[in-house]
């Protein structure tokens, strides 16, 4: 088949979330069972074009919205000529993805209109045979009403939510920049939300198929507790919503080759997992490298559970265990994680955002903590659970579907699922409870040791949900 991919940000060329991974690595999988994917994203000006070679692909046009003209110049990867990336000034020529320091760009709704456009016209104007138009989020959720309202395409289009807190709500004033038909789709079964336009809502109403990344988040997006305003929205659409969780790369993640670690080691070279923790905990200046070594990683940001560590620090300090914070987000927890950073000699916090120490700490960590409030599908308890570290995660979304307590496994053999802890409640006293119950498995070190090397080879690769995606192309 021949699938069109867009997405607002696309690893390693831009990257400020999950979503960058799996539109780096759906993709791949795609490819690798031989069907012709095309990515198309946004060139922005922090793009390194030598590095990752990306030249002009020739084509360059304009397009007159509402009286103003937009020009476009298409580039593409001189090695991998499907990887399409879309130059136009007022996309791209920013300092952030979405925001800068200052908050939100007050324009992001006229930026990611035209990517929209850009993505069709794009489609036709290459002569790409297209079978499916696989779209992602808010940024790129508008081209499903373009598609099937203004240029009137039989193409199918797939919508994937990747996280439905982010929406694209803007004024309605905007459908007249972005040339949108009033009449047509100012409506509550179009891009109409409260008297403003939702570009989620739009892509929810206009695609054939929606899809998020995990089965028990397409069941929680239906409530009002995390439906975000589009619980009615999307249990009307039920019908055409369908859950598919996340794979991870299993070439970026593998303990075997991974250049950023201080040491490789595997199931059957396992010592050297503990060798990374004692050069992580020299490195840092942590106490005892011996013991066990609980990490976070992740944005800060509520979502993610980040206020339960920050009640929680003053009670780490008295375990006999280190403690590893890497994040970076909203201004207030960065502010209040740094004024932390230097106050107990058993807990390192690292306000930034780097890929490299990142894959040391999953690398070098017992425990991965993860007390998301919702998790759509969550990236870091599977990459933790491929470097053995165990997950210890709030039972919800996308965690509820890759990790399993283990106390619920009988038999570690022949579970198919990783295994770690899980928590219910998302409350302070929850979340002590289970990394004391985490400690105690420590304290078997056998039993730990397998559940480990066990999660290390449970397959979360994207073989599964490619296929899954391929049925649903089809179908
Ligand atoms: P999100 O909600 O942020 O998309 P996911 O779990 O889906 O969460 O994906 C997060 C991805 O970003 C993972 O690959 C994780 O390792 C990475 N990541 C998050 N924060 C950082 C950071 N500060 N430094 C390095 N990598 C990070």
């Amino acid at each position: 088949m021949n699938i069109l991919f867009a997405a607002s940000e696309i690893f390693p060329y831009a990257k400020s979330g999950g979503l960058a991974d799996v539109a780096h690595a759906l993709p791949d999988a795609l490819r690798e069972v031989k069907h012709n994917v095309y990515t198309i994203m946004p060139l922005y000006s922090m793009i390194d074009r030598a590095k990752y070679n990306i030249v002009p692909s020739g084509l360059s046009f304009e397009y007159w919205l509402y009286g103003v003209r937009h020009q476009f110049d298409i580039f593409h990867r001189a090695d991998v000529p499907e990887d399409i990336f879309v130059y136009n000034p007022i996309i791209c020529d920013r300092i952030g993805l979405y925001h800068d320091a200052y908050g939100e760009f007050g324009d992001n709704g006229l930026r990611f209109g035209l990517f929209s456009y850009a993505v069709l016209e794009v489609m036709i104007r290459m002569k790409l045979k297209i079978d499916v138009i696989h779209i992602n989020d808010w940024q790129s959720a508008l081209v499903a009403l373009l598609a099937k309202t203004r240029y009137v395409l039989d193409t199918k289009v797939v919508l994937t939510i990747h996280n439905l807190a982010y929406q694209g709500v803007f004024t309605k004033e905007l459908m007249y920049e972005l040339e949108i038909d009033w009449e047509e789709c100012f409506k509550f079964d179009g891009l109409e939300y409260y008297d403003n336009v939702n570009f989620l809502k739009a892509g929810i109403s206009y695609s054939d198929v929606v899809t998020t990344v995990s089965k028990t988040y397409a069941n929680e997006i239906q409530t009002p507790l995390f439906g975000y305003g589009l619980d009615e929205v999307l249990r009307i659409n039920s019908h055409k919503l369908v859950g598919i969780v996340n794979g991870i790369s299993t070439d970026i993640f593998d303990s075997k080759k991974d250049k950023d670690l201080y040491k490789n080691f595997s199931t059957k070279r396992y010592k050297g997992k503990n060798d990374n923790k004692l050069a992580l905990c020299e490195a840092f200046g942590l106490a005892d490298g011996n013991r066990p070594l609980f990490i976070f990683i992740g944005r800060f940001t509520s979502q993610k559970g980040v206020d339960l560590l920050l009640e929680g620090l003053h009670l780490f300090k008295d375990f006999e265990a280190n403690f590893f914070i890497l994040g970076s987000g909203e201004d207030y927890y960065n502010h209040r994680f740094e004024t932390m950073a230097h106050t107990y000699d058993n807990i390192h916090i690292e306000v930034g955002y780097d890929e490299a120490l990142s894959h040391k700490l999953y690398a070098s960590a017992d425990f991965l903590l993860m007390p998301s409030t919702f998790e759509p599908c969550g990236l870091n308890q599977m990459i933790a659970m491929r470097y053995g570290t165990m997950p210890i995660v709030a039972k919800t979304g996308g965690l509820h579907d890759t990790v399993v307590d283990f106390t619920d496994v009988g038999n570690i053999e022949t579970c198919p699922k990783g295994v770690g802890v899980t928590f219910s409640e998302h409350n302070l006293y929850w979340m002590l409870h289970a990394m004391a119950k985490a400690l105690s498995l420590y304290g078997n070190y056998d039993k730990f040791k397998a559940i480990s090397k066990h999660n290390m080879l449970v397959d979360n690769s994207w073989k599964h949900s490619a296929s899954e995606y391929i049925e649903l192309y089809k179908g």
